[in-house]
């Protein structure tokens, strides 16, 4: 056989694939470039983590991940019929398109915004349309329009990469008259106030999925665990396209122990909001651009170099930050096209950053 590649199904033949950030597994990096927390779990779940990794690891793990759903319930105050789980948000987003969204359908998200949407879409063999952005990162009324007639919208509030967020009132513009919308709040802990509550009592409320992951506010991006906030109708969907399995016991464990223990990451939400505010001075001070942020990163762009240089210097001195390029992003977004994701680390972390900043620049 020639070419195995020519079996694959089309649009995996057309894919490119996504790139996810660079996970560099030498010691010595500074690394502020996927929107990591930059500290540990707290204690309760690595205790949670070990009871578990001692006890009935030759068993499946519970299907319906009941005992995070309890708490997650809670939390929301919902009945748990309103929580599933997920390896990682990412997964939940997979289970969504494997729900939702037919091959001959279309979707729609911010561009610039999570580009992983568009290589679901494109997995799934359907279409995808951007919804446009004005200078400051709102959206046009083009984008509106274009929302409503989509099965299915995903708008990450707070926005990846500028740290942006929308209003309850300008989401439920967006709600598509046939569709659903995925409001994935993957940074909704470091948000001011949260607006999951207002979207899912208003009168669309069935047609909206809130998205959430422990990756970044609750300190757990290694162990992979995610979850959605739906009405039950659209849970008992999702459940029947889950794999049997999706979650591992050790990350049920954590996940249970971390969502139990809100004071321990609201303390790390705290001090890493403290830090944004600092990181935002020092880069003024440096003459960048700083967009207003309510996420762990900020998105930073400078009026005269070369932000893919300014990244190769910091990456010379094992400091990474994220480069991003968002090409054809539409007269309006122009000067944005491309720029700096920074995440908020430590303070020491940050303070390695800005020295090397001031010699670079
Ligand atoms: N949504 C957004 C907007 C993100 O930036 C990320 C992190 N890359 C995710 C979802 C996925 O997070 P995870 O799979 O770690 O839960």
């Amino acid at each position: 056989m020639k070419s195995i590649e020519k079996l694959f199904r089309p649009a995996v033949q057309a894919l490119e694939g996504y790139i996810p950030g660079e996970q560099p597994q030498d010691a010595g990096w500074t690394k502020l470039n996927t929107n990591e927390n930059p500290f540990p779990p707290t204690p309760a779940v690595v205790a949670a983590m070990r009871e578990a990794a001692e006890s009935s690891l030759n068993k499946y793990p519970d299907p319906l991940v009941t005992s995070f759903r309890k708490a997650a319930a809670e939390l929301f105050d919902v009945d748990p019929e309103w929580i599933i789980p997920g390896n990682g948000s990412d997964e939940i987003l997979t289970i969504l398109f494997r729900t939702f969204v037919d091959p001959h359908e279309t979707i729609a998200f911010p561009y610039p915004s999570y580009v992983l949407y568009g290589t679901l879409a494109e997995i799934q063999g359907s279409k995808y349309k951007h919804l446009a952005l004005n200078a400051d990162w709102s959206l046009t009324r083009e984008a509106i329009a274009t929302a409503k007639q989509q099965k299915m919208v995903l708008i990450p509030n707070p926005n990846s990469p500028s740290g942006t967020v929308w209003t309850t009132e300008e989401i439920l513009e967006l709600v598509p008259e046939q569709g659903v919308l995925v409001h994935d709040e993957a940074y909704g802990d470091f948000r001011t106030e949260s607006i999951s509550r207002n979207l899912l009592d208003s009168d669309v409320g069935k047609q909206i999925i809130v998205t959430r992951t422990l990756s970044k506010s609750y300190s757990l991006a290694g162990i992979r665990f995610g979850f959605a906030v739906a009405h039950p109708e659209v849970i008992a969907g999702m459940r029947k396209v889950k794999d049997s399995y999706n979650c591992d016991a050790i990350s049920i464990a954590a996940a249970t122990a971390a969502i139990k223990d809100q004071q321990g990451m609201r303390e790390h939400v705290e001090t890493i909001r403290k830090t944004r505010q600092s990181l935002t001075a020092s880069l003024a001070k440096l003459g960048f651009h700083v967009q207003p942020s309510q996420a762990n990163f900020v998105w930073t762009t400078h009026p005269e170099r070369s932000h893919a240089e300014i990244f190769e210097a910091l990456k010379k001195r094992k400091i990474l930050v994220r480069f991003m390029k968002f090409p054809n992003a539409g007269p309006e977004l122009d000067q944005l096209v491309d720029g700096l994701r920074i995440t908020i680390g430590t303070d020491e972390q940050i303070a390695t950053l800005v020295n090397a900043l001031q010699e670079i620049m």
